[in-house]
């Protein structure tokens, strides 16, 4: 027989990589089994970049974990001697002139301590002249938010279990059988591999893992991201211009940074999308939509080249809220994932979280539950 571990963690995106680097400090002996690998090009967390930001409108909850997160991210990435992970290019949020969720995200800044300024339109016009604000349109600014470079911050933690002992497995893990407690798993390779307790940290696929429980409540949408060309042109690059935020229009981006191009993508939910099987390539309507897009808010783009594209998939539940949950059906099994468009920022708080609840019996979060999951997408949390 094998031996058994204290923890296995099934998933190495950037959940379960947070998860296990949690574990490890706990002292726990891990494996991680991940059927692509770590932040694989089909994971969410495959991505070139993802925004870290604090202003969620009402949302206080992830306000705070982002809030936590940040200094986790950077104090990790200045352990490994990679601080260039992260990039403060300060985030806009543009809100328009009747915009709730934008004054109710300067509300929870301002009681968070969190540093912020907020621009009024005349002020967001001489600061940015490259973009078109519409009459009535402000913007909460958040110097110290920024850019994580996702893929490889995802494989830097995973590196950095390994080194403190982790143990990775490249394969596919079956579903959890039996009842009330799971002594073993198996792999598409045949191997069953014992441990005390088991984490699925399976992003889009957990719907598959745990048809049960998760099967058509994990939304996997299609989402297209864009790099336009800039040519040069500081007033596109970091230096002129921070990551934006436009959910009235439905779009983000990134400014360009180290050449990779403008960021473009909209935030709006696109087809069910199976990750395992489907293409991706970027499609005409998408890619005319978002130029639509670039005339309205940053007209000097409009007839730029698109340099780059991926192609990736949200996760989404019903409203947007995490599942960090405890299996319903067995005592050692644990659920991370509905990241929902918005997760990565918060894997260091998320992993921090569930081990919490694994080993300390912290309290649990209701908004984290599987049970306030629906079938049905309403979408919340933005
Ligand atoms: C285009 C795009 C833009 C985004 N922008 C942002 C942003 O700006 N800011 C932000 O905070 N968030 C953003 N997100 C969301 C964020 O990237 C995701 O919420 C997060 O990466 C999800 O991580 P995860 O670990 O849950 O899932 P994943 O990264 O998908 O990891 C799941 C892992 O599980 C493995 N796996 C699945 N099934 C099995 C199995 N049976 N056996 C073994 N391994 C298995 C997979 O191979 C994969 O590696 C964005 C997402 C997308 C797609």
């Amino acid at each position: 027989m094998g031996k058994t571990y204290d923890a296995v963690v099934v998933g190495a995106g950037v959940f379960g990589a947070w998860t296990t680097w949690h574990l490890l400090r706990a002292g726990q002996r891990v494996l991680v089994v991940d059927k692509y690998g770590p932040a694989s090009a089909r994971a969410s967390s495959g991505g070139e970049t993802r925004v870290i930001r604090m202003a969620y409108g009402s949302d206080e909850i992830y306000t705070r974990m982002s809030q936590q997160s940040l200094p986790a991210w950077t104090n990790f990435f200045a352990r490994i001697g990679s601080p260039g992970l992260f990039r403060e290019t300060g985030v806009l949020s543009l809100a328009a002139e009747e915009d709730e969720a934008a004054v109710q995200s300067v509300a929870v800044l301002v009681r968070n301590g969190i540093r912020h300024e907020v621009l009024d339109h005349d002020t967001l016009v001489q600061r940015y002249p490259q973009m078109a604000v519409p009459p009535g349109g402000w913007g909460i600014f958040e110097p110290e938010s920024g850019g994580l470079f996702a893929r490889r911050a995802v494989q830097a933690v995973v590196q950095d279990n390994l080194r403190a002992g982790a143990e990775l497995r490249l394969a596919a893990a079956g579903a959890p059988a039996g009842d009330t407690h799971l002594a073993e798993i198996r792999t598409d390779s045949g191997e069953a591999i014992r441990a005390d307790r088991f984490v699925f940290a399976c992003g889009p696929w957990l719907g598959n893992v745990l048809p049960d429980i998760l099967g058509g409540r994990i939304f996997p949408t299609r989402q297209e991201v864009f790099y336009f060309g800039t040519a040069g042109d500081r007033r596109f690059s970091a230096r002129d211009l921070p990551i934006w935020l436009d959910f009235g229009l439905g779009y983000y981006g990134f400014p360009d940074i180290d050449e990779r191009g403008f960021k473009v993508a909209h935030d709006a939910h696109g087809e069910a999308f199976d990750p395992d099987t489907l293409e991706r390539f970027p499609t005409p309507a998408r890619i005319a939509h978002a130029r639509e897009f670039l005339a309205r808010r940053f007209p000097a783009l409009a007839a730029a080249p698109l340099i780059a594209t991926e192609v990736c998939q949200y996760e989404n539940t019903s409203n947007g809220d995490f599942v960090l949950d405890r299996h319903p059906a067995f005592d050692n099994v644990w659920i991370a994932g509905g990241g929902s468009g918005h997760g990565f920022k918060h894997g260091p708080a998320v992993g921090a979280y569930l081990v919490g609840r694994m080993l300390e019996d912290a309290p649990a979060e209701p908004r984290f539950s599987i049970a306030t999951k629906q079938g049905v997408q309403n979408r919340e949390v933005h």
